[in-house]
């Protein structure tokens, strides 16, 4: 099988990243002692291409996940043998959770015949997978701080767009790694998330003294780009509450209150999805704004 492309791009002397795969921004950093990997491509041959790349600077000491959506971590399984695999508790309890309403390895299969055709032949079959799927040996709460090789990982629990969020902070490189705490540039992805804590999330990233942030989706940025994704978060969290307190139906605001237009394309890949993403996330925060609560005792 040939080599499959990863249009790999160098952010800093040693740090790696791609923008342009279906799936997330699978990155690694060089360090003197070994290589730190910060999620796995979603397609296989990709992910089998990202170890070959980032093994071409030394054995992979670490395997990070930033979260526990199939576009970051189902690539794990091409790096078994390849290091520990790093996970907050939170993620790690969720690994490819079978009993998911959206049933994780369907969802990762799906994307197979169309943009991993070659694939075919290095995909298990569900069993094989689920015997192991390279979830996490060192599982944490809370932050972790390791050093590797000289380079220290600063692992910030940054919870939001998903219970188990993880932000990698690289002080020597000057970067951090957000997972999908950010999205450049492309459409949010907001179903599962907690938008209040997400909102947190990025004041915790702001505070970071770096240069370059290297997003779950879309384009390598910087912290300006912060502000931006807050205000994507706020721009539809209003959104959808003045449609509640107008009396609008589920139904008529998910018709009425979109950004298709306004917060740029879908990620690379998944240009059909933009109705699916508008519908879900009105339909998720509406849902949430008119939960009935429990009364406090
Ligand atoms: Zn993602």
């Amino acid at each position: 099988m040939p080599t499959a492309t990863l249009e790999l791009e160098q952010v800093t002397p040693n740090v790696f990243t791609t923008t342009k795969l279906r799936g997330c921004n699978p990155s690694f950093v060089a360090t003197s002692d070994g290589v730190v990997v910060i999620d796995t491509p979603q397609l296989p041959t990709r992910a089998v291409a990202m170890r070959e790349e980032a093994e071409r600077h030394g054995p992979i000491r670490y395997l990070v996940n930033t979260e526990n959506h199939v576009d970051h971590i189902f690539g794990n399984y091409w790096f078994r043998g390849a290091g520990e695999i790093v996970n907050h508790k939170a993620l790690w309890d969720i690994f490819m959770d079978p009993g998911a309403a959206l049933d994780p390895f369907e969802y990762a299969l799906e994307a197979i015949p169309t943009d991993d055709p070659d694939a075919a032949g290095i995909v298990p079959d569900r069993d094989t997978y689920y015997e192991d799927p390279n979830r996490g040996d060192l599982v944490f709460t809370g932050d972790l701080e390791m050093t590797v090789g000289g380079t220290t990982f600063h692992l910030i629990h940054t919870p939001g767009h998903t219970p188990g969020q993880v932000a990698v902070y690289v002080p020597e490189e000057r970067v951090v790694f957000t997972g999908d705490t950010v999205f450049s540039e492309c459409q949010t992805w907001l179903m599962t998330s907690d938008i209040d804590q997400w909102v947190g999330a990025l004041d915790v990233i702001a505070g970071l003294d770096v240069d370059t942030v290297v997003p779950g989706h879309g384009p390598v940025t910087t912290p300006a780009y912060l502000a931006t994704q807050r205000s994507v978060l706020l721009e539809w969290t209003s959104a959808v509450a003045e449609a509640v307190a107008k009396g609008w139906s589920r139904e008529e605001t998910i018709e009425r209150v979109n950004f298709r237009d306004k917060f740029g394309p879908v990620d690379v890949g998944q240009g059909y999805m933009m109705d699916h993403i508008q519908t879900l996330n009105a339909a998720s925060l509406w849902d949430k704004f008119t939960a009935k609560r429990a009364p406090v005792r």
